[in-house]
């Protein structure tokens, strides 16, 4: 099937390489001239494992496009799935105005009957919003069908996620349109779930809710149990086990981040709010989320009667291990604030490194060698749980800081393997070595 796609951003592309990869033939679009150059020389724009090979294969094989002409990425395809942000308004409305602009650069250059797919995540109502935009600017005669596909893939594993999923979501307004996008992803077997639009577009809503949900939940016990002694991870795996629970985002830490669960926590409580519904559950998911990343600053402050000159090592930048994003990292909280506490503060992060000085405005030095960061620190702070981090020995701390004191925000060390090494740690929801 001819297919294109607006937007070339973490889902865009990941969308766009994948749909070639299975036969389609698609052509992406960015307004981003740069980002086209880049992927035009066959460069990933963003970190994600597999992509870039899977990417270049199909460009090589005539499959895989792309351009920043609509009109050009736009001729003669049948479906155009949208994949631009929708970030967080000031209010905490999602912001609809990429989605409504590719509505309009779809509808200018239209000359065909197509399928317009929304893949962004938008509040319930916004695929009707989108049809009335396209139709009122779309010439006479050419029939548009609207679908909701929310995208679950997760950053650092989603070409994964994309080929493994556990559902496909596809929300529509008639059957035929659902059989057609049932046919473009057939090649994945993975189970799709076909139903109307609105539910489609609450699923992905609710799906990130409750997944935030169960990590502030985690995270107050983990709060408890440091108070009355218990181990987090003890209590999770305990109750993991239990298949109704399940062990999936049951891990303490210092709390959710990246471009897709605060943003969305918040738009569902203003969608809410909108229609007269008072989301407590979910604003207390939100608030428990911003104090566990306080948390940390707290237990540093606690420590140290001051931080000033202290020369401090955080260790990870991107929300999570396996990607550069840096969007709503607890980093951006809290290497501003070591910063204002008067901190020397040194970053590392193996791929996100180069990104700091974009993100962070206070002073701080960042590097791709960990060693470094770590070399005479007074103390270190664990933000990723990235894989090199996890797999160091606590001994390297005591051997490399100028006083081995680690504050773990993602519990990468058993308490265990922590004894045996001179160091003193901190982690959350388990009992402090010292
Ligand atoms: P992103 O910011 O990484 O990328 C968006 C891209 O769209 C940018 O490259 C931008 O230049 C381009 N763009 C904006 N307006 C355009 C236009 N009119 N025409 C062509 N290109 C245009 O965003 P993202 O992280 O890929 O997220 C996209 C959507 O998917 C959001 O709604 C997000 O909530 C949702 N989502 C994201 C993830 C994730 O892990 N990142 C997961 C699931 C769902």
């Amino acid at each position: 099937m001819k297919i294109a796609v607006i937007g070339t951003g973490y889902v865009g592309l990941v969308t766009g390489v994948a749909l070639a990869e299975i036969g389609h033939d698609v052509t992406c679009i960015d307004v981003d001239r740069n980002k086209i150059a880049e992927l035009n020389q066959g460069i990933p724009t963003i970190y994600e494992p597999g992509l870039g090979e899977m990417m270049l294969r199909n460009q090589n094989a005539n499959r895989l496009f792309f351009t920043d002409q609509h009109a050009k990425g736009l001729d003669g395809v049948e479906v155009i799935y949208i994949a631009v942000g929708t970030p967080q308004r000031a209010d905490g409305s999602a912001n609809l105005q990429y989605v409504e602009q590719a509505a309009r650069d779809i509808a200018e250059t239209l000359r065909d009957s197509v399928i317009v797919v929304i893949k962004s995540t938008v509040p319930v109502g916004t695929n009707h919003h989108i049809k009335e935009i396209i139709n009122a600017n779309v010439a006479p005669g050419i029939r548009v069908r609207i679908a909701s596909n929310p995208e679950f893939l997760r950053e650092g594993s989603a070409l994964r996620d994309t080929f493994k999923g556990d559902r496909i979501v596809v929300g529509t307004e008639d059957p035929e349109t659902g059989n057609i996008l049932e046919q473009v992803y057939k090649p994945f077997g993975i189970p799709i779930v076909k139903t109307d639009i609105s539910s489609s577009e609450m699923i992905k809503y609710a799906s990130n809710a409750f997944l935030a949900t169960k990590i502030s939940f985690i995270n107050e016990i983990a709060n408890l149990c440091e108070k009355l002694g218990a181990d987090v991870e003890e209590v999770a795996k305990g109750m993991g086990l239990d298949h109704r629970i399940g062990t999936a985002f049951l891990k303490a830490g210092i709390g959710y981040g990246g471009s897709c669960f605060p943003k969305d926590t918040n738009a569902l409580v203003q969608l809410a709010g909108n229609h007269h519904h008072d989301f407590n559950l979910l604003k207390s998911v939100i608030e428990v989320n911003n104090h566990q990343q306080r948390m940390l600053i707290e237990k540093l402050i606690t420590r140290f009667e001051s931080l000033a000159g202290k020369r401090v090592a955080v260790l990870g930048l991107a929300f999570k291990p396996n990607t550069d994003d840096l969007r709503e990292s607890p980093a951006l909280v809290i290497i501003p604030k070591l910063v204002d506490l008067g901190a020397d503060v040194i970053c590392y992060d193996p791929i996100a490194a180069n990104q700091g000085t974009r993100w962070i405005s206070a002073p701080a030095v960042y590097t791709k060698n960990i060693l470094k960061a770590l070399s005479g620190a007074d103390c270190a702070i664990i933000i990723t749980d990235w894989p090199d981090i996890k797999r160091m020995e606590p001994d390297t701390y005591a051997r490399l800081m100028a006083s081995p004191i680690v504050f773990d925000g993602r519990n990468c060390y058993s308490i265990s393997d922590v004894k045996q090494a001179q160091i003193e740690y901190y982690s959350v929801g388990r009992p402090s070595v010292i």
